[in-house]
């Protein structure tokens, strides 16, 4: 298998077990790239096209948009949700900054919802109390690599009347009863930063399967031009392009789409590699006492884009005491993901703390331990070793 081609550098890693690695396939890409730059085309063109058509028969969507962030993707998909100035988008207030601020550069305002203390994810009953006159899509985010529980979402949203997106960045491979997220006829968005599932260095896409989002997708993404440079190259410059709406730049060049193509021969084996490292976290940690591993509802398939766990009594043991007794033993740990209303640009917005209690308490609670392919057998013994020894120390 191609597999064995894969070398990492360790260049930059010498020391320390990183908390993640992108796994990539460099020969292959370094070659495919020399033919790009000698071809001369270089930005958005035949590549990008390809790696759309592979990814969206991947996920399972009728059509799939690449852009040049997954920021950027899910502003598309809002306008395309018909998301407008004033409208309001309800969202998890356990999310990275980049949620809310594709929300408000579509000129709606961010209102965040508690999560389930469990799957770290909105629920229906979190989202409801957050609904006012002025919603009008709900922003679903399947953190950390965990499906929302998508159907009881359509339900709410039929409701209500309510758009609703799926913000997949970092859950390509997770399957919601069955199939992968971005099959489930919801425009769904992902991310292929380093830090994801697979990357193109920076990088996103949008799928659906309506093609007049699609199509307006395309526009936008390319200054709101109605014939894309690709089609106008082809037609040997006969064709003039018009503006029926003002657009973006939100292209992804053909040199990012060339390692997206790579990327997408190895996919497979990226997502059984994380389940098969992050099975193995489970079986050794799961009836250490201290902490909680991640928890998969039945109905879904967690991803692993990374491995969270929580530390159940966060009083006595601080999260932070623990990244840095990990930091001591070189393993890199992260804080698990911070409140979002408690940050100092929406201090104005008066949310009020006390409705947050669950994403409150993950923020003091949860971190993240090194995952990635490529990760070796004896590096996971020495990363379980060292936490249990940090509970063990602490008392
Ligand atoms: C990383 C991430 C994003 C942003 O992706 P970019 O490609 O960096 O714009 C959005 N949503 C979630 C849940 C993410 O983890």
């Amino acid at each position: 298998m191609e597999i064995i081609n894969v070398k990492m550098s360790n260049n930059l890693f010498d020391k320390q077990i990183p908390l993640m690695k992108p796994f990539i396939n460099s020969e292959e890409v370094a070659n495919e790239i020399k033919e790009i730059l000698d071809s001369g085309w270089i930005s958005q063109g035949p590549k990008v096209q390809e790696f759309e058509s592979l990814f969206a028969e991947f996920v399972g969507a009728r059509y799939a948009v690449a852009t040049n962030s997954c920021t950027s993707a899910i502003h598309l998909a809002l306008i395309c949700s018909d998301v407008i100035c004033g409208d309001e988008v309800i969202l998890a207030d356990h999310t990275c900054m980049a949620d809310a601020n594709a929300v408000i550069m579509s000129g709606a305002t961010p209102v965040f919802a508690d999560v389930d203390p469990k799957t770290f994810n909105i629920t229906p009953e979190t989202v409801e109390k957050k609904i006012t006159d002025r919603t009008k899509a709900i922003l679903l985010i399947d953190q950390i690599g965990l499906p929302c529980d998508i159907d009881a979402f359509k339900e709410l949203a039929a409701k209500y009347n309510l758009k609703l997106i799926d913000d997949s960045a970092v859950s390509l491979g997770a399957t919601y009863k069955g199939s992968y997220l971005g099959s489930h006829d919801l425009i769904t968005t992902y991310s292929f930063h380093p830090r994801k599932m697979i990357t193109t260095g920076e990088g996103g896409m949008l799928v659906t399967n309506d093609k007049e989002v699609a199509e307006r997708a395309r526009r936008l993404r390319a200054t709101g031009a109605s014939v894309s440079d690709l089609e106008r190259h082809k037609a040997k410059g006969i064709i003039l392009q018009e503006y029926h709406e003002s657009g973006f730049n939100y292209r992804m060049t053909d040199m990012q789409a060339i390692l997206g193509i790579s990327q997408m021969k190895i996919v497979n084996y990226i997502i059984q590699e994380r389940a098969k490292l992050a099975n193995y976290y489970d079986s050794q940690l799961a009836d250490f006492k201290e902490i909680e591993c991640p928890f998969v509802p039945e109905n879904s398939t967690h991803c692993y884009s990374s491995y969270c766990l929580k530390i159940k009594d966060h009083q006595k043991y601080k999260v932070k005491d623990l990244i840095k007794f990990m930091s001591e033993k070189n393993i890199s740990c992260r804080f698990g993901i911070q409140p979002l209303h408690r940050e100092p640009y929406f201090a104005n917005r008066n949310f009020v703390d006390s409705e947050y209690p669950v994403s409150n308490s993950l923020a003091e609670s949860t971190f993240f331990i090194p995952i990635f392919p490529g990760l070796k057998l004896e590096e996971q013994d020495y990363i379980i070793k060292s936490i249990k020894e940090f509970f063990n120390e602490v008392k």
